[in-house]
């Protein structure tokens, strides 16, 4: 197949506006649709290559991205579930097309559970900071065999009793009657009338797994893993995706915030007034912080590139060390002995209060008279 650009695939100019894409793609995409091509495997390439234009072009970064660097940059920005949204819209479409055009209801799932789901997986504070390979077991909804799907004893369906075979039902609202799928056969019209015993008339049952899964260096609390094919099973046998959910722990001394990492570093008073080197845990090994004489309290020092890389960019955060002054809770007869020489050795300079009241209290006597 020829390698044609985004735009070529869809016949539109380089500067089409968003409404002039989609209507280019909704045309391009029934022309090639598979039901309307059946077997015609030239029209099922052209239908995925107009998908993935219409991918990249709807979506105002990636297209940046394809104009300025091509298709391979484009394809690469993760942003959840990229093969998503051109089947949307054609499913969308197509919906509507049944609708308006031959006023058919859109045929009800025979199975009640969504194909995709999501589990959460705890990662360590250093793991989600360097990458891991972590096992994850959960468990996933297959059909129940016995039954088909259906939850019915030995998959014998009779009609719904709660919309009498309909598959909506109505319900009043003041004057108004409003008409709904029915909840009782999800809008079948059809409804065992005894459970089967294998899966308690739910139509599935449920699996345990576990596999292993690459957590990528930088990953963070919200992040989400997508796993193409890991998701429950529809009685057709397609299968959903699995999406991990991470929840990074928290750590007792190193603060996150985004790619960048806080650590509090405590420094003793005497420490400060000389000045000195501290040897700091960094992420990668020792950090050396140099603390100039007279630093100030809550003062931060900043190791610019030592931070936490960043998950898609892999450029990494900054290192952030935040002073805290420590004081001696107690002193000893010797301590205080050389802290008043120490304070006796700076004459005036060590009273810089009684400098500074002599003039106001000078002045504040003519304030009482
Ligand atoms: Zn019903
Ligand atoms: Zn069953």
């Amino acid at each position: 197949m020829v390698d044609l650009c985004y735009y070529e695939v869809l016949n539109i100019s380089k500067t089409s506006d968003k409404t002039t894409i989609k209507k280019a793609y909704r045309k391009m995409a029934m022309k090639y649709h598979p039901d309307k091509n059946p077997g015609d495997t030239k029209a099922e390439e052209s239908f995925k290559a107009v998908n993935e234009a219409y991918q990249v072009l709807s979506d105002d970064k990636k297209r940046e991205l394809y104009d300025r660097y091509g298709k391979e940059a484009a394809n690469q920005t993760s942003g959840g579930r990229g093969s998503a949204r051109g089947f949307d819209d054609l499913s969308s479409m197509f919906e509507n097309m049944f609708k308006s055009g031959f006023g058919q209801r859109q045929k009800p799932k025979s199975y009640s559970y969504e194909l995709d789901m999501m589990i959460e997986l705890q990662v360590e504070f250093i793991q989600a900071i360097k990458g891991v390979q972590k096992e994850v077991s959960y468990s996933y909804k297959t059909p129940c065999k016995s039954c088909k799907a259906t939850g019915a004893k030995d998959g014998k369906l009779g009609r719904c009793s709660s919309c009498d075979g309909v598959g909506e039902i109505h319900t009043q609202q003041g004057f108004m009657t409003f008409a709904q799928t029915c909840p009782h056969c999800q809008g079948s019209g059809q409804s065992a009338t005894a459970r089967c015993s294998d899966c308690g008339g739910q139509g599935f049952e449920t699996k345990e797994t576990r596999f292993k899964v690459d957590i990528p260096a930088g990953v963070n609390s919200g992040n989400r893993i997508r796993v193409g094919g890991k998701g429950n099973i529809a009685p057709d046998r397609s299968r959903g995706d699995l999406y991990i959910s991470i929840v990074v722990k928290k750590d007792e001394h190193y603060e996150r915030h985004d790619d960048d990492i806080y650590l509090e570093v405590p420094v003793f008073f005497t420490q400060i007034a000389l000045g000195c080197v501290i040897d700091v845990p960094g992420l990668d090994g020792t950090l050396e912080l140099k603390v100039p004489p007279n630093s100030k309290d809550k003062e931060h020092f900043v190791f610019r590139g030592d931070g936490v890389p960043n998950v898609n960019s892999h450029r990494k955060g900054d290192f952030i060390v935040q002073l805290k002054i420590v004081y001696p809770k107690t002193i000893d007869a010797k301590q205080k002995k050389l802290l008043e020489e120490l304070q006796k050795s700076f004459g005036i300079q060590s009273k810089p209060n009684e400098k500074k009241f002599q003039d106001i209290l000078k002045k504040a006597k003519n304030w009482f008279k």
